[in-house]
């Protein structure tokens, strides 16, 4: 079996092609869709992630402001500045790029944000209310593997998922909404016994371990639909995801390339809960 390819870069482009003209009719009626994105600190990939958003957000037409940090910057000034974006009207989306120095309770920076501008979801509020099944932003990683699913016409009631990972960015929020779409879901992580024998049951497996090539084609079970999340540099310098991509391919039925699957997908839900940040605000 060759496996079809979800493409990421396709998928996020129709999608963004659409909050485009949202975009412009919300313009027209006087409110440009805002995001401010926090950055703390000098580490390379949060920087390129910062970058990648603040484009993606001027190819839609938003409105963006990129605040930056030196690493030794007092926490409490960081907590000023949301304190002024929570109530600046130009901006309807705030995100600070995880993760922050070992000196800031991140937490604290996390519930310092407005709930109805914490467009990542990481909000504790939106976090019950995602719980509940009723959320107000759905964290843009799951939220686009999510669109994955709906675009490529894959129904999950009955399914058994598994998710490798339980992050609160990732593997949690993406057990619940797999569970939500009636899913029958395990969630694997470090301390798991015998991994394969959980993905080798799984018709929709979730890599998001952070372990290069980690999930084999032996791990998987013929059919299967394999989302890889994970972003890992190999020593030449070269992205990978978490699964071995050329010999998965050969298993299951559906894949995510690295890169150009699920990365793509999750700037692209960031533009949307920001779009989705303005359109309320105007009702
Ligand atoms: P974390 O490091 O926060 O979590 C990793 C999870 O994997 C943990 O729950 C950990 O278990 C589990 N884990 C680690 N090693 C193993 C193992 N050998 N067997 C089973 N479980 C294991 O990572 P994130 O969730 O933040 O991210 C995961 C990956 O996804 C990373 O590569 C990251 O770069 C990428 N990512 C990609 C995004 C995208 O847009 N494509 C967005 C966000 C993340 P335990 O809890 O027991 O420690």
């Amino acid at each position: 079996m060759t496996a079809k390819i979800l493409d990421g870069n396709a998928l996020a482009q129709k999608l963004r092609t659409d909050f485009k003209t949202r975009a412009e009719a919300l313009a027209a009626r006087g409110t440009r869709p805002g995001l401010a994105v926090i950055l703390v600190g000098e580490d390379a990939a949060s920087q390129v992630y910062v970058r990648n958003k603040v484009n993606a957000c001027a190819q839609a037409g938003f409105h963006s402001e990129k605040i930056t940090y030196t690493p030794d910057v007092d926490p409490r000034v960081v907590l000023e500045k949301i304190a002024e974006l929570n109530a600046d009207p130009k901006i309807h989306g705030i995100l600070v790029q995880l993760p922050l120095p070992k000196h800031f309770d991140s937490d604290a920076v996390l519930r310092a944000i407005a709930p109805e501008k914490d467009v990542d979801g990481f909000h504790a509020e939106n976090v019950g209310a995602l719980m509940q099944g009723q959320p107000r932003f759905i964290p843009c990683t799951p939220y686009g593997i999510m669109k994955f699913f709906a675009e490529a016409g894959i129904d999950l009631k009955g399914k058994e998922a598994v998710v490798l990972g339980r992050s609160n960015i990732v593997g949690k929020p993406m057990a619940m909404l797999l569970m939500q779409a009636s899913a029958t879901v395990t969630v694997c992580h470090s301390q798991t016994r015998d991994l394969a024998f959980h993905t080798r049951r799984a018709d929709v497996l979730v890599a998001a371990l952070g372990k290069a090539r980690f999930v084999t084609a032996e791990m998987v079970k013929p059919g299967a639909v394999v989302i890889d999340v994970g972003i890992n540099r190999l020593p030449d310098g070269k992205l990978c995801g978490d699964v071995d991509f050329a010999a998965v391919s050969e298993v299951a039925a559906w894949i995510t390339p690295v890169p150009g699957g699920v990365g793509p997908m999750t700037i692209t839900m960031l533009l949307a809960n920001t779009l989705e940040a303005a359109e309320r605000g105007t009702r």
